[in-house]
This record gives C-alpha cells, structure tokens and sequence, in this order.
C-alpha cells in the first residue's frame, strides 16, 4: 500500500493518562507501565469509535431514545483503557470489532428515532442560493433543534436554509412540511467561514463539524446542544428567541438562487420499492457495479479524488453517497439507468445504516453475501464517527474498502497488516488506476 508523508511523520504513541508517565510529560516510545505502541494505538482507536458512538447516542437520546445494551458496552469498553487493564493488542481489535457491532445498533437507533419522530424521508428537491428576505442558517446535523427553530419561526417571514450536512432534513415529512425551510447553502463543514461571512443572516450551530467563527459573524452566531464557540451565544432548551431577534435585525437578503438543485431523501423503503427493476437491470447487464462514494469530507488537496473517481465511472454504474462527502459529487449530473438516478443522495453520515441495509437488502435479494456483490465502497474520513462507521463496516466482514484520502494515523505497520489481511483494506491511489482495479 502507498505510504503518504502523514503516516512516515506519525510518532509511535503518546500516552500521558497516569502518574507514571515518562519524564511527567508522557510516554511517547513505550509505556513506562509496559505498554507497547500497538497497543496505545489501538486503546485510541477505541475511544474514537466510542465518540462517534456518542454522537449517535446524543441525537437519538433528544429524541426520547436510548439503549441500556450500548451503554453497558461503553462502560466496559472505556474501563479496557483504564491504567493497567489490558495489554492485549489481540482483545483491542477484538473490542474495535464489538465497538463496531454497537455503532450499527446505535445508528439503527437514531434512524429509528428520526423516523419514528419525522417520518421516513422521501426524495425531494432542494434549491441551492438565497431567497428574498431575512433568514436564518442551521448547521451541523441536529434536526430537533432544526424543528424547534422551524416551529418557532413559523409565519414571522423569516427563511430557514440548511447548511452542508443538515442537508438530508429537507426529505422528511416531519420537517419539509414546513414552507420557511427554502433552501441549501454552502458544501461540506469547513467552508463555514466562507460562508457564513458572505451571508448576513443569523447563524445556528446544532452539532459537530461547528468552526471557530470569524470576527465578522459571530455576533450573529449561535450555538446549541453539545457545541460551544468562543465568543458565541449558546442556547439551551431550544428556546431560540435570540437567533430570531438576531435574524430580524439583519437586512433583507435580494433573491439569488444557485444553479444547482439537490435531490436528497432516497430512504431504504424508496430504494428497495426499486428492487424489483434494479434486478432486472443487473441481470440484463444494463447496470454494471454499485458504489458507495461517501463519508467525511475533508480540505485535504487529496479529496478532489472522489470527484475525479465519479466522473469517470463508466455509464454502466450506480453511486449511492452519503455524509458531507457528497458534496464532492452531487452537483454532478450523472443521469439515469432506464429510470434509477446513477446518483443516489442517502442522506447524513448519520444515515449510513441506510447504506448498510440496502447492501444488506441487495445481498438477499441477489442471493449471494454482501462481500460477493456488485459493490465496491470508496470512503473518505475525517473525525471520529468515521472511524466508528469503519470499524461497523469491518464487523460486517466487508472487505476490500478503498479508504481516503490518508490512512489515520492510529494505523500503524502492526494495525495496518490486520487491515489489510484480514478486512483487504485498500489506500485510495488514482481514480483511473483504482477503477482499472474494480472494473477490469
Ligand atoms: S498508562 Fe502507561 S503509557 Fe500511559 S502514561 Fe501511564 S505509564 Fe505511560
Ligand atoms: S459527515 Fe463527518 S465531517 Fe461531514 S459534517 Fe458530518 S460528521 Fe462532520
């Protein structure tokens, strides 16, 4: 696999949790307590997956939703890191493996609480650009804080836009019934900045992927939740009086609607009540191979790959996406396959159970296991949830995931070789080269 100047920097572990730690600063060679890199490496990427989890477990507990199971898991698997417990690089993947098992039923949980809460998305369009008159931006991925805003800002005259991730709330019933939430503005989280000082409207941020703000906006930059900016208004309860009045101080914005409309909002039920053609274009060769492009995006010069990757996908070729990767491709217009969309927007990086049931749904319906599919996932990562959604995919024995656009650095040579033995990793290389590999 291709080595990238990330990983020949990585240092070997830091670990500076006890009394014990090398010089009072931190065990960066080996543990003074005997731990060894590998291991320190592993005991990180256990408590990624265990934020990410977190990040799930959050949003569905808003929603009156929880799982004592999950939480027992999170007890033991916290302790395991705990000042000599476990030395064990072995029951470390092990644990990753379980983390990952937990992560698929704490993100079917949170789908369960959305759509239980705001019915099951269904594909709308969704304009991109500025609408006439005040408004306000929602950012991250809450939608129940989005609900408030939209309940408490109903018939005042005042636009809701979404922004990057909170893209997918236009598809459910729940939400798209309310006429104020016009529109979609800016692309994955860290063109915030940008963003947010073009348009002077009143700004909420709901969740993760929140950025430091400018000067010149955070006046009129709010947050909720689990988020805390310097500078910045935060809001408990959902009484977002302050985001309102803020918004109505703030000039009228003159209409200036983008070129592009997303579609957003194909659930598993809209997906598999296509079962039946999508059969019948496999089978006849009219659909080739499916792919998953998705995941977290980030402002590595590398990202570019995955636009690169979808254009030149032959004709013959489904893409479903997902996560604020998508905003790398989905402005593409890739056209259809005798009526399925080549481009397929599942929704948020929290909606990729979605994606782990249609592949679950096509392996019964072709008859063969997931890993025998006409399906190859192409990721990109960037924070924590990622590395959880990685690990689920890997306890589902998926193999030969192209992973981008670095390897993380928790990987080391040890960590790397069960990766790649064991799950057939792959670093994403040159989307010609990597689709050569795919597609012979
Ligand atoms: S737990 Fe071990 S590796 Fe960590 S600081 Fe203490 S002695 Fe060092
Ligand atoms: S997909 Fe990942 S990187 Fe993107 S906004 Fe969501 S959590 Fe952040």
């Amino acid at each position: 696999m291709e080595k990238t100047d990330c990983r020949q920097k990585s240092i070997d572990m830091f670990c500076y949790q006890c009394s014990q730690t090398a010089n009072g600063t931190g065990c960066t060679v080996r543990g003074v307590c005997g731990k060894v890199p590998t291991v320190a490496k592993l005991l990180d990427n256990l408590i990624f997956i265990i934020k990410g989890i977190s990040a799930y477990l959050y949003h569905a507990r808003e929603l009156g939703f929880t799982d004592p199971e999950i939480d027992g898991f999170l007890e033991k698997a916290f302790y395991s890191t705990f000042t000599n417990v476990n030395f064990d690089a072995g029951s470390y993947v092990q644990l990753a493996v379980e983390a990952g098992q937990m992560n698929i039923r704490a993100m079917k949980l949170l789908k369960k609480a959305y759509i239980d809460t705001y019915g099951e998305p269904i594909p709308v369009k969704v304009q991109t650009g500025i609408f006439k008159g005040r408004g306000i931006i929602v950012t991250g991925h809450g939608l129940k804080a989005l609900e408030h805003l939209l309940k408490q800002t109903e018939g005042m005259g005042i636009n809701v836009y979404t922004h990057s991730e909170m893209l997918p709330a236009h598809g459910y019933p729940g939400l798209k019934k309310y006429k104020h939430l016009v529109g979609n503005i800016g692309k994955a989280w860290f063109d915030q900045k940008k963003i947010f000082s073009q348009y002077p409207m009143a700004i909420l941020a709901t969740s993760n992927c929140a950025l430091i703000p400018k000067d010149d906006y955070k006046d009129r930059m709010f947050t909720t939740g689990p988020v805390r900016l310097p500078d910045v208004k935060h809001i408990d309860n959902y009484d977002f009086a302050p985001v309102i009045e803020k918004a109505k101080s703030l000039p009228e914005l003159e209409e200036s609607k983008g070129d592009v409309v997303f579609t957003t909002g194909f659930s598993k039920s809209v997906i598999m009540s296509l079962a039946g053609k999508i059969k019948e274009l496999v089978t006849s060769g009219k659909i080739r191979h499916f792919f998953l492009i998705g995941g977290c995006d980030s402002p590595i010069g590398k990202g570019e790959y995955y636009r690169e990757f979808a254009q030149k996908l032959p004709k013959d070729t489904i893409i479903l996406t997902l996560a604020c990767g998508k905003y790398r491709i989905n402005d593409l217009d890739l056209g259809d396959i005798e009526g399925i969309p080549r481009l397929i927007d599942l929704g948020q990086c929290n909606d990729s159970i979605v994606a782990i049931e249609i592949a679950a749904a096509l392996s019964e319906l072709f008859g063969v296991e997931i890993n025998k599919l006409p399906l190859t996932l192409v990721l990109s990562w960037t924070e924590q949830k990622a590395v959880a959604i990685l690990w689920s995919l890997l306890s589902l024995g998926i193999k030969g995931i192209y992973l981008g656009p670095i390897l993380p650095a928790w990987v080391n040579e040890d960590i790397l070789k069960v990766l790649q033995d064991n799950y057939d990793i792959k670093l994403i290389s040159e989307p010609e080269k990597d689709i050569k590999e795919i597609l012979p």
